[in-house]
């Protein structure tokens, strides 16, 4: 963390043009002078100490209200959910200021709603956040509770790319905490067994006031859930792909490695063509040699060949899922070799099968590749790896199938 002590460093002659931009912000919205702020009422302890001025960047959130308590999530039909956002009750709000001398102290739930930021946030202005996502599932009913799979694997990864964004993050034992709270508190929201799950969305950002480039002053981490079912339009059935040599989600050096913000609004103009076309999503290739398989949007691929499975290796381009990670030790319990290295646009066109994996997708068949107008089919269906990966794979994560790795945490009632 020596990029956030340079950061605190820089901090002081900031904090006051802060205090500065939020009023300024309010007044140009609000037209008057907008009330003092409230008391504040997060974390508690070093964090209520702050100058009222450090409140203004700070997210200003509605009171926990449980009026609505017992609406909602019965009104949702929870079997036409897609990817949808439905917005739940809670979210939950740490946050990390200088004075807390690159921790975060505590943190609360609050009311989901909207955010205050400082028009000046490192995150508005620069890019400097991450988010994660991760699903919650409804246990079966003997078992009660919740499922998460692999949490700790999440917040090793944010803290991973909040030193590359130079950016404080959460413990380990905090980030899962938080994360534990979140599905508690919206359990209403969790679908019913095999209907979708709580997708979490925690995100770590500098919400800090900063003009000159540099590492923002003070930092949130907020999470918030939204029920979901499939990710793809086509639900479970197989999706169809395009290869985009022309536009590159990551290059080497790059952040194409962690889950920043900053790598996601570069490819929508390549999604949404492909989309006007009928495909599902782009195929980037590395930047490079334009020859390399990298991964889709939002997920990793990986193809067969005979009883061979390949994926891209992760080395730096590439986003390394947590997804990827445990369906490499599935296919190798299954007794498949598997290779993770350079795997060229050939030989996935000379592949059996190809598949998407990532928390959203879960494991996504992949019938048709099209590179260079040509379209190239692979298998799917029944007595395909991805079929039998998925199966496995959601039953561990949803408790159906005895967890014999560890890989599951439960979140009890
Ligand atoms: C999140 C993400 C993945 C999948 O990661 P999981 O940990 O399996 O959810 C893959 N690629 C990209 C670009 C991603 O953002």
């Amino acid at each position: 963390m020596a990029a956030l002590s340079s950061a605190k460093g820089a901090l002081l002659p900031w904090a006051r043009s802060a205090a500065h931009g939020g009023l300024l912000a309010r007044v140009l919205v609000g037209g008057a002078m907008p009330p003092p702020p409230p008391p504040p009422t997060a974390g508690g302890g070093r964090c209520s100490l702050l100058p009222r001025r450090w409140q203004s960047s700070l997210p200003q959130l509605d009171h926990v209200d449980r009026s609505d308590e017992e609406s909602g999530g019965g009104e949702i039909d929870w079997d036409s959910l897609g990817f949808g956002l439905t917005p739940t009750d809670y979210m939950y709000v740490m946050r990390c200021s200088p004075e807390d001398g690159g921790g975060f102290p505590r943190g609360e739930l609050r009311r989901y709603g909207n955010i205050e930021l400082s028009p000046s946030s490192g995150v508005l202005n620069y890019a400097q956040g991450l988010f994660e996502g991760m699903k919650a599932y409804r246990r079966p009913e003997q078992a009660g509770g919740y499922s998460l799979f692999r949490p700790e694997e999440n917040a090793r990864r944010m803290q991973h790319g909040a030193d590359r964004m130079c950016m404080p993050a959460p413990s380990v034992e905090q980030f899962v905490d938080a994360v534990k709270q979140t599905v508690l508190a919206n359990r209403r929201w969790v679908p019913p067994q095999g209907k979708g799950a709580l997708y979490l969305r925690p995100l770590l950002m500098g919400s800090g006031p900063i003009l000159g480039l540099a590492p923002a002053p003070e930092y949130t981490f907020l999470i918030y859930a939204a029920p979901v079912g499939n990710y793809f339009k086509e639900g479970l059935a197989p999706i169809n792909l395009v290869v985009d040599d022309e536009f590159h989600r990551a290059m080497p050096g790059g952040t194409g490695g962690v889950k920043t913000i900053a790598n996601y609004a570069p490819v929508l103009r390549a999604q949404m063509d492909a989309k006007s076309k009928g495909f599902t999503d782009v195929l980037y290739l590395d930047s490079v040699h334009k020859r390399y398989l990298e991964e889709v949007s939002s997920c990793n691929v990986f193809v067969v060949k005979g009883g061979v499975v390949a994926t891209p290796a992760t080395r730096g381009t590439i986003l390394p899922g947590i997804t990827r990670k445990s369906v490499v030790e599935l296919a190798m319990d299954r007794g498949y070799k598997v290779e993770e290295r350079l795997v060229s646009i050939d030989d996935l066109i000379d592949a059996d099968e190809v598949f998407c994996t990532g928390t959203a997708v879960v494991v996504a068949p992949v019938s048709t590749v099209t590179y260079r107008g040509k379209r190239h089919e692979f298998r799917t269906g029944p007595d395909t790896l991805a079929q039998e990966l998925y199966t496995t794979l959601t039953s561990i994560q949803m408790g159906l199938a005895e967890d014999t790795k560890g890989w599951t945490v439960a979140v009890e009632d």
